[in-house]
């Protein structure tokens, strides 16, 4: 038996998705545990190119059961059309839904929109797919779980409830006078949940099973650590815990520590949405490595914002998953860089430090760089860490060192066997 916990230790987008698609080759479950489909995780392999939103990265590998854990919160419509999706490149996914997690209705994603509306530049840079919403009212027991699909009279009973709840809200809050009925949200959900039934099971049951019988299972985490809804750029973070910490619970799996836990860690610095971002890069330097880099949000398109590598977020990112070693990404993407900076201290009101602070001091922070000369050679044929230009492994070493974890695995390019194991 073995447990593994894959992460992200930056804001996200770190290529968590490529990482579990090559893990999952030899894994019996892949267990997707918090997030909804405001996720995009890209996957290149033998099938295509690939993006993930509610289905885990497993779903290529022909032995891997995928499961939806119950800490997700799930868009039926765009579940089944993710599945859909996958059926139309002629893969049948192999997924459980567990009973516990909870449905993202329609009315979750107007009240995303009306509320980053009425926010307006103080928004939170949602990705508008509800997932703030439903989570909170997972929280304050307002919400639907997909067991609860088998219960029509139980259904009724409660969305009848939630939904004039939700009209309440909607009017006096937002000024939508009846956006949508309790006929609209009782459609869409039986039009919408018909095809998830069979898949909908004690997914609890069949892991602690799976355990019994000494399989191997992989757990993938959606975001990252500074988008951590506990230790994360609050308010600027998802409404989930993202942390490996957080894998028992909401993949549904108790008593069994894992072996490993793998943070992954981009070889520069990205976000999409808002909050403070201490190592923002110039503008043509940054629009020039987005080119490159490909840096373009996967779930919205969004241009995703650039920075140097921030050694002071990502050593806070790396401990706080209590990550056991490191798969750094798209070293390859700096080939051609003269220098690259690397971010060891920030400093606030002329006092340096290196500790991860909370916002207000974040806000403020300046960046303290060190510099390291690049290289031009194309480095993604590479396999072995010995065969990298000189420059490229002293940069790896550097974020080793300054990070405090080992560096296992190295990608130089978005394919699966885009790797170099050390
Ligand atoms: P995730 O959300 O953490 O799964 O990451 P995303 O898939 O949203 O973003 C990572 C992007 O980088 C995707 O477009 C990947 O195809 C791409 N990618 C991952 N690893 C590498 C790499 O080593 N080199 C290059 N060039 N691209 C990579
Ligand atoms: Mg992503």
């Amino acid at each position: 038996m073995s447990i593994e916990i894959i992460v992200g230790a930056n804001w996200g987008d770190e290529g968590k998705g490529r990482m579990v698609d090559y893990f999952a080759q030899d894994a019996d479950f892949v267990i997707r545990y918090q997030g909804g489909n405001n996720a995009g995780h890209t996957v290149i392999n033998e099938f295509g190119e690939f993006k993930l939103h509610l289905i885990p990265s497993g779903v290529f590998s022909k032995k891997t059961i995928n499961i939806l854990g119950p800490g997700m919160v799930l868009d039926l419509q765009s579940l089944v059309e993710e599945i859909e999706s996958f059926k139309k490149h002629g893969i049948d996914p192999k997924i459980y839904i567990s009973e516990r997690a909870v449905i993202c209705f329609p009315y979750h994603r107007y009240e995303d929109i009306w509320e980053e509306e009425r926010l307006g530049k103080n928004a939170y840079g949602s990705t508008r797919r509800g997932i703030a919403p439903v989570y909170g009212d997972r929280t304050i027991k307002k919400a639907i779980l997909m067991g609860d699909l088998f219960y029509p009279e139980y259904l009724e009973k409660r969305l009848r409830q939630i939904v004039d709840w939700k009209l309440q809200i909607a009017q006096g809050v937002y000024g939508k006078d009846n956006p949508f009925t309790f006929e609209d949200i009782w459609e869409w959900t039986q039009k919408w949940s018909k095809p998830l039934l069979p898949y909908i099971k004690n997914t609890n049951e069949i892991l602690e099973q799976a355990v019994k019988k000494g399989k191997k299972i992989l757990f993938e985490a959606q975001l990252g650590t500074l988008r951590d809804l506990y230790f994360g750029i609050y308010p600027y973070t998802t409404s989930s815990c993202t942390l490996s910490a957080f894998a028992p619970i909401g993949g549904g799996l108790f008593g069994y520590p894992p072996d490993r836990v793998i943070a992954v860690v981009k070889a520069f610095s990205t976000c999409v949405g808002e909050g403070p971002f201490v190592t923002l890069m110039e503008k043509e330097e940054a629009d020039q490595l987005r080119e490159i880099a490909k840096e373009y949000g996967a779930a919205t398109g969004r241009p995703r914002t650039i920075g140097h590598f921030d050694a002071v977020a990502t050593k806070y990112g790396v401990k706080v998953q209590g990550a056991t070693e490191i798969a750094l990404t798209k070293l390859d993407s700096l080939t051609g860089k003269k220098i690259l900076k690397i971010c060891t201290h920030y400093k606030f009101e002329n006092k340096m430090f290196d500790d991860f602070p909370i916002n207000p001091i974040l806000e403020k922070s300046e960046p303290v760089y060190i510099e390291l000369p690049g290289w031009d050679e194309d480095i993604s044929k590479v396999r072995r860490f010995e065969d990298l230009p000189q420059n490229a492994q002293n940069y790896v070493l550097e974020i080793e060192k300054r990070v405090s974890c080992p560096i296992k695995y190295i990608s130089v390019g978005p394919e699966r066997e885009a790797l170099i194991m050390r």
